[in-house]
């Protein structure tokens, strides 16, 4: 098996904490790598991803790496970020743009990730290893899929040591931007973002947002299931893992996990991978 690693989100109220403690413990004899935690641009929601990395590394002894992006945000912020993530332990992070919520109009002193990753090469030289997202599928808000890779390029080159992609269930379209970004001359591996299917309808949802295609097939099976959730469950668990040993097979360095927190969508796919 290939190295994995698992997202979660912070957790705001005590019963996400406990969800998050419950998930964390049961992911946790997949072994993996380490494991991420999201990041909400702006305001009240900053100081919620170092306390949940703090929680993952020290209660729960993973390698946890905070999402960290610029949108929205200072120079000065972002520093003191990074020196509370080297004071943590963190060697590795993930470092995005973001998106701001809408009606929030500070766009923030860096306006791309490759920025972002320049700036933290500035201010913390070789101490994390930086990690960006990649989109086999296109940026939804990119001109054409040449100029997103283009601007993928741009963030290797800002000194970005891998890639994590956004979510797919096309293989073809991981392997086919893996090619054209080699061609490009980009080196670093490329890990493709696994999304576990455990709620189809929240799916749909995510994926319109975030320009993940979810093939027509797949919606009409899981419309013919209903209410059978065991079904649901049951197909959704063997087209992820379908999936996983088609990218392990071809290539993949590792898989990184979407869990949303929860152990059980990720654990059905894992148990069909060994
Ligand atoms: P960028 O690489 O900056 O690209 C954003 C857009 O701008 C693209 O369309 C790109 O083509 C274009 N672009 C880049 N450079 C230029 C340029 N110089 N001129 C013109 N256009 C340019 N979001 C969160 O808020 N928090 C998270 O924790 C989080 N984690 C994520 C983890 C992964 C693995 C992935 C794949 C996504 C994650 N996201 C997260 C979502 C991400 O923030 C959004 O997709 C966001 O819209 C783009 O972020 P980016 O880092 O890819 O941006």
């Amino acid at each position: 098996m290939i190295p994995i690693s698992f997202e979660f989100y912070p957790p705001k109220t005590d019963e996400q904490r406990a969800q998050l403690d419950r998930a964390a413990e049961r992911l946790k004899a997949h072994a993996p790598d380490y494991v991420s935690c999201t990041f909400g641009a702006g305001g009240s929601t900053l100081s919620y991803t170092p306390e949940t990395v703090r929680r993952l590394h020290q209660q729960h002894g993973f390698e946890a790496a905070p999402h960290l992006s610029c949108v929205g945000g200072t120079r000065e912020e972002i520093r003191e970020l990074l020196k509370l993530y080297r004071a943590i332990g963190c060697r590795r992070l993930i470092a995005l743009r973001g998106d701001l919520p809408s009606g929030m109009g500070h766009a923030g002193d860096l306006r791309y990730a490759a920025e972002l990753v320049a700036f933290v090469r500035a201010e913390t030289g070789g101490h994390f290893r930086i990690e960006v997202a990649a989109y086999p599928e296109t940026h939804p808000q990119a001109e054409d899929a040449q100029t997103d890779l283009r601007h993928f390029k741009a963030k290797v080159d800002a000194g970005a040591d891998a890639a994590i992609t956004q979510y797919f269930y096309n293989a073809d379209a991981y392997f086919r931007f893996v090619e054209d970004a080699r061609r490009l001359g980009v080196e670093v591996p490329v890990v493709p973002g696994v999304m576990p299917i455990g709620n189809f309808a929240q799916l749909r949802r995510f994926s319109e947002a975030c320009g993940a295609e979810i093939p027509r097939w797949i919606g009409k099976r899981m419309a013919g299931y209903g209410d059978d959730a065991a079904a649901v469950r049951e197909f959704a668990a063997d087209l992820v893992a379908a999936l996983c040993r088609r990218l392990i097979d071809g290539g993949a360095p590792a898989l990184h996990f979407y869990t949303l927190n929860l152990a059980r969508p990720t654990q059905a796919v894992l148990a069909r991978l060994r």
